[in-house]
């Protein structure tokens, strides 16, 4: 089951850090837990890249973007900003509290603390933008039926979801150049994480990297139509999804 619950300010580590940054232009380290890899961080600084900074498939999906913008999981409103920059219409949604705040006042027009998954979240847009790995938020394959099904009521006929994510197959290769990835197991792009920040401990989460060939069978089987856009470096794509006709 996919959660539509929102964060409280004290389960909010990322927000923590985000609003931390905003007010002092510094912050501390987010540090980020997994059962699958070994601690890391997420740099906070690049929570709040300007355009210039986005890596390329970014900057692609938002030349793309038209019409009736979402942002969905918008964290400091770095895309939305952009776009508003560009003169389009966007709407930010996120879960966490203190981003939204942040958003609010660095200038996105419209932030609301959202959770996608919503079923009283009912609105109508061209463009849905899931961008810095946010298939993520869809947390299993398992969830995907539900994840279409939502897009369905929320994209009007003629519009798309942009999206990118990675293949982590990558982090399975052998030196000789094959894959030991457990057929049997779950999706090898399941994975669960924590982040926290000074002393605010967030909640684990399921986070889900989706390679194209499995979004595609996935998108056929619920309606839609994937597209690759644009393969970046290092594993990690753009694609677009639309209502097949
Ligand atoms: N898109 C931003 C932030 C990505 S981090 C960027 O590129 O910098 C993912 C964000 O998704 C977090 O801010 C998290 O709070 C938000 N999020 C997670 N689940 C969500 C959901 N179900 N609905 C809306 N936002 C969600």
């Amino acid at each position: 089951m996919i959660s539509t619950d929102l964060l409280p300010a004290d389960k909010d580590p990322m927000g923590a850090a985000i609003a931390d940054y905003f007010e002092h232009h510094k912050a501390d380290r987010l540090r980020v837990f997994s059962s699958q890899f070994d601690e890391d961080e997420i740099p906070v600084k690049e929570l709040f890249r300007t355009e210039k900074q986005m890596p390329l498939l970014e900057r692609t999906a938002l030349q793309l973007a038209t019409g009736k913008i979402l942002d969905v999981g918008a964290g400091s409103g770095c895309h939305s900003l952009a776009l508003q920059e560009a003169d389009k219409d966007v709407h930010a949604i996120d879960i966490s509290p203190l981003s939204v705040e942040v958003m609010k006042q660095r200038g996105v027009q419209h932030a609301t603390q959202t959770n996608l998954f919503d079923e009283r979240f009912y609105e109508s847009y061209d463009t849905i933008l899931m961008l810095m790995n946010d298939s993520g938020i869809i947390g299993k394959l398992e969830n995907l039926p539900a994840f279409f099904l939502k897009m369905k009521q929320l994209l009007r006929p003629h519009g798309c979801i942009l999206m990118d994510s990675s293949d982590l197959r990558y982090l399975f290769e052998e030196e000789d150049g094959s894959y030991v990835i457990d057929l049997a197991g779950d999706y090898y792009g399941e994975v669960d994480f924590q982040m926290q920040y000074k002393d605010i401990q967030g909640d684990s989460f399921d986070w889900l990297y989706i390679d194209f060939q499995t979004l595609s069978l996935y998108a056929a089987e619920n309606g839609f139509k994937a597209e690759m856009i644009k393969e970046g470096k290092h594993y990690d794509y753009l694609a677009k999804l639309s209502l097949q006709v």
